[in-house]
């Protein structure tokens, strides 16, 4: 229990698990609301009214319409679903599309993406004004470009208004679009400054965030110290030094309900650190079911991820010669680039014993994957926080990572000084080249010869912390803190 005054709190995402999700974002969308609550904060959550966030929302009560919000008529829906607190902007003009949330059936985003999200921001700010009778709201959480806008509708209202705090859950989507858009989106002329949503001449929705939210947050302090590099800032590194300390990391963390091998329905024998001889059931059935030789004596390497140069699978489709000559088998599932996808599936007419590639989403085969893999590669060439090393930590599938990022953070590599003191859950490697990767493969085979010091490895990382309860209470003090300034402010 806490003896601090309830906060109420104003989440705004484009995504949230399971209602709608295409990545990270959505696991911490999702999740934190709940950790925010023991911590003493009530959080409700603002998604746009997607067909699947529409339908979830079966008792949904109107709370306010707005006659026009960026082209057509919109409702602010209330109610509950999937254990959110949730408010639905239903804007059929907008958001009543099949398919993904960003991008059209043609693949390209959709025309329409900063009127869309601009309304959504927009929509946020309207309920941060307490414009929206019932609707306390002390501070406003915004994530991602989606939700850039918020405090530039906040700050160009010139009234006043809670603090903003935004999480940048990856620099490299940054919302840009053309300065025309400027009066469509409700924003005056002043709005386009180098102070304000300027952003190489045209309006640049995160950059506005970065520029004008009270504090800003990434998802791991590595990520958070890598952004504000000419290398690892993607433009924007200059004006997130300028933001000095009002730019900081909270790592994330694993909703540790929806990953818990020990009660786990989407595997097939479910199991804990002292009973990890139940993971060979989940390894002969991940092996069955995707058509590789059923061995457990071979190494079954597993990957959940886009397929994106991002996340390195360039340099594991590169790699896979080597590690199909260690006699080494791969379980892959992801979906993303056309050409990494024909890429992989041609492998598996090179390798069909020991290669095997399922493209598309797949919740189970993801648990699959975590409970029956003995090692979860995660080459990314950069990673704000990553979540599937947390998965994989916790589900007793050895992390092989990138040294970048929140995998950095959060995998202590088996190096033999490591294991020398009984230390280690993975194996961390750099550069991120084909060669390291290749090096990084080599070790974790020779690693998994010794199996007593492999379940060491296996047991600390099922052992380590990952769940939301930290991080819950760090941005809980983030929160409490920047409501105090505000109250330090207004006294003198
Ligand atoms: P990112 O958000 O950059 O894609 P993260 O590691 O932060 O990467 O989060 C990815 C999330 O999406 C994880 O929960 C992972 O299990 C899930 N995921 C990624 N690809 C797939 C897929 N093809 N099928 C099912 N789940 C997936």
């Amino acid at each position: 229990m806490t003896r601090e005054a309830p906060m109420d709190v104003l989440s705004v995402a484009s995504e949230a698990f399971p209602l709608v999700k295409t990545g990270g974002l959505a696991d911490v969308a999702g999740a934190l609301p709940a950790a925010l609550a023991a911590a003493g904060v009530r959080v409700r959550t603002l998604l746009p009214a997607y067909p699947a966030v529409r339908e979830a929302l079966t008792d949904a009560r109107v709370l306010h319409r707005w006659p026009t919000l960026m082209g057509g008529s919109a409702r602010l829906l209330a109610g509950e679903a999937a254990g959110l607190e949730l408010l639905a902007l239903d804007a059929p003009h907008l958001y009543d599309r099949p398919g993904n949330p960003y991008l059209g059936p043609d693949g390209k985003d959709w025309p329409d993406n900063a009127l869309r999200f601009g309304a959504l921001a927009r929509a946020a700010a309207d309920i941060a004004l307490g414009g929206i009778p019932g609707l306390r709201c002390d501070l406003v959480h915004a994530h991602d470009w989606q939700a850039g806008l918020l405090p530039a509708y906040l700050h160009y209202a010139g009234q006043p208004h809670p603090p903003v705090v935004l999480t940048i859950h990856n620099l490299a989507f940054q919302g840009r679009f053309e300065a025309s858009l400027l009066a469509p989106l409700g924003l005056p002329k002043a709005a386009m400054a180098m102070d304000g949503v300027e952003y190489f001449g045209g309006i640049g929705f995160l950059k506005a965030g970065i520029a004008l939210s009270d504090h800003v947050t990434t998802v791991s302090p590595t990520y958070a110290a890598e952004i504000r590099t000419p290398e690892g800032g993607m433009s924007l590194d200059g004006l997130l030094r300028h933001r000095g300390v009002a730019v900081s990391g909270i790592l994330n963390g694993l909703d540790t309900q929806v990953w818990n091998p020990a009660q786990d329905a989407l595997i097939a024998a479910a199991y804990d650190a002292r009973r990890l001889a139940a993971r060979r059931t989940n390894k002969i059935a991940l092996q069955t079911r995707l058509g590789l030789t059923p061995e457990l004596g071979t190494l079954l390497f597993g990957v959940v991820s886009r397929l994106t140069e991002q996340k390195g699978m360039d340099l594991l489709l590169a790699a896979l010669p080597d590690l199909c000559a260690q006699d080494a088998q791969l379980a892959l599932l992801g979906s993303g680039d056309a050409s990494l996808e024909r890429g992989f599936t041609e492998a598996v007419r090179r390798y069909p014993a020991q290669v095997a590639v399922v493209t598309g989403y797949d919740e189970t085969l993801a648990h699959g994957i975590q409970a029956g893999a003995d090692a979860l590669l995660v080459p990314s060439r950069f990673e704000p926080c990553g979540l599937t090393q947390l998965a994989a930590l916790r589900y007793g599938a050895v992390p092989v990572v990138a040294r970048t990022g929140g995998l950095a953070d959060t995998v202590v590599d088996a190096n033999e000084m490591a294991l020398a003191s009984k230390q280690g859950t993975g194996i961390v490697f750099s550069p991120v080249t084909r060669a390291a990767l290749v090096h990084a493969i080599d070790r974790t085979a020779a690693l998994w010869q010794d199996q007593a010091a492999w379940r060491g490895l296996q047991r600390r990382g099922m052992a380590t912390d990952v769940g939301w309860a930290r991080p819950a209470a760090r941005y809980a003090a983030l929160y409490r803190a920047l409501l105090d300034s505000r109250r330090a402010d207004r006294r003198t």
